[in-house]
């Protein structure tokens, strides 16, 4: 489900209401017995997605145990990583269509471990993106500054070189993942201030090369160490439309936390309010 654009046809002014997006990044976690029994616990914990886009990412031997515990409900399948050629020689490589053949609706892009163990670069990340594009995917792409410094520079290059030449069209599918280096797998979480404020700069650079439109439209995650106990502080900034979720996620009882916290949450209700108001 994308984010959606309403307008107040009494000002006529349009305002976008993002829907809040959860990703679990799994890595290299779980086999076929634990990703069955992790969906088990899950679908009876969450008995209520329209308040967020779920969206789970298992290694991509789980995928298609994944995809059919999922059926019957909203959960989204998303791979971690994906390869631009759609066929060939690239022994070990998959590709979009694949992916997308496979069930999954979303793909992650870029991930800082990719970007540091498997070689990936801005260039590289941007051939992935347009390849899930092309496979009707969607990209949930991430970037974010190694060390508390450079912040600036790190997420302006990041965006210019691996986001912004897409066109609007492609950009408007996007997802993107901040993730700050340093917080990922840490156990030290962003503050919310430093959350925020680093996404009001993404979202800047998007304005700035695309329009206010498409800013107001993006939707833009967080991740870094999020779990049940901090999650809440983040999403009460505006600015943070959600989360990508590595460890916590990794467990049933704690995701699932993360996700019915975005079910009792004001900043939903009173999106869903303004919408029903809107149109
Ligand atoms: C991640 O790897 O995308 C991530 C956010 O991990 P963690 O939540 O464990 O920091």
């Amino acid at each position: 489900m994308n984010s959606s654009l309403l307008v107040n046809k009494a000002t006529n002014t349009q305002s976008a209401i993002r829907l809040p997006v959860i990703g679990a990044n799994w890595k290299l976690h779980k086999d076929l017995a634990e990703t069955e029994s992790f969906f088990e616990k899950f679908r009876s914990l969450v008995d209520d997605f329209g308040y967020c886009e779920v969206v789970i990412c298992p290694p991509f031997l789980d995928i298609a145990t994944a995809v059919s515990a999922a059926e019957q409900t909203t959960i989204h399948i998303g791979a971690q990583n994906l390869y631009w050629e759609n066929d060939g020689a690239f022994t070990g490589e998959v590709s979009g269509e694949m992916i997308k053949a496979s069930g999954c609706s979303h793909v992650i892009v870029g991930h800082s471990e990719r970007r540091r163990y498997f070689g990936e670069t801005d260039e590289t990340v941007l051939k992935k993106l347009v390849a899930a594009l092309e496979a009707g995917l969607t990209p949930i792409v991430c970037i974010g500054e190694s060390e508390r410094k450079n912040v600036e520079s790190v997420l302006e290059k990041q965006f210019r070189c691996g986001i912004a030449p897409l066109s609007a069209e492609q950009f408007a599918k996007l997802i993107i993942a901040y993730e700050p280096i340093w917080a990922i797998g840490a156990g030290k979480t962003a503050t919310p201030e430093i959350a925020a404020a680093a996404h009001r700069l993404i979202r800047g650079h998007v304005t700035k090369h695309l329009g206010a439109q498409a800013a107001n439209q993006v939707r833009i995650i967080y991740g870094g160490s999020v779990k049940p106990d901090n999650a809440q502080s983040l999403m009460a900034q505006e600015e943070i439309d959600g989360f990508l979720v590595g460890g916590a996620s990794l467990d049933a009882v704690s995701f699932a936390a993360l996700v019915n916290l975005y079910k009792s949450e004001e900043k939903s209700e009173s999106r869903i309010n303004q919408s029903c108001n809107y149109v």
